[in-house]
């Protein structure tokens, strides 16, 4: 999955009204899920609940299966990503960079530590 440079962003999951055709490349989808790839939705979730700093962009389509939904960005810690990403490594199993997982586990972490008692 592509990790694409925005000034000082990272923008990573952002595919939706592009062809598949410019997208698969930046994809990744594997055929089995990979390892630590439960747990990196659980994080996934969880950062974007406890964040709410999201944008709504209205509906999109899944450029695997067409699946329409509607997406939300997010904007956290200098990384932006697309609510569309959730439904790609759950259902084609996309794979992530370490860096962008290791970014959601930082977020988790923090949240965990800013919650009040
Ligand atoms: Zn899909």
């Amino acid at each position: 999955m592509l990790i694409e440079k925005k000034g000082d962003t990272k923008r990573i999951g952002f595919y939706g009204r592009a062809p598949l055709a410019k997208t698969q490349e930046g994809l990744l989808l594997l055929t089995k899920s990979w390892s630590g790839q439960g747990p990196f939705l659980t994080r996934l979730r969880r950062a974007e609940s406890v964040e709410k700093r999201h944008l709504y962009r209205g509906i999109e389509s899944c450029p695997v299966c067409g699946h329409a939904q509607t997406i939300s960005e997010f904007i956290v810690d200098g990384w932006e990503w697309s609510g569309l990403l959730f439904h790609l490594v759950e259902e084609h199993n996309a794979n992530v960079p370490e860096e962008f997982r290791e970014a959601i586990r930082r977020i988790c972490k923090r949240a965990r530590t800013q919650r009040p008692l």
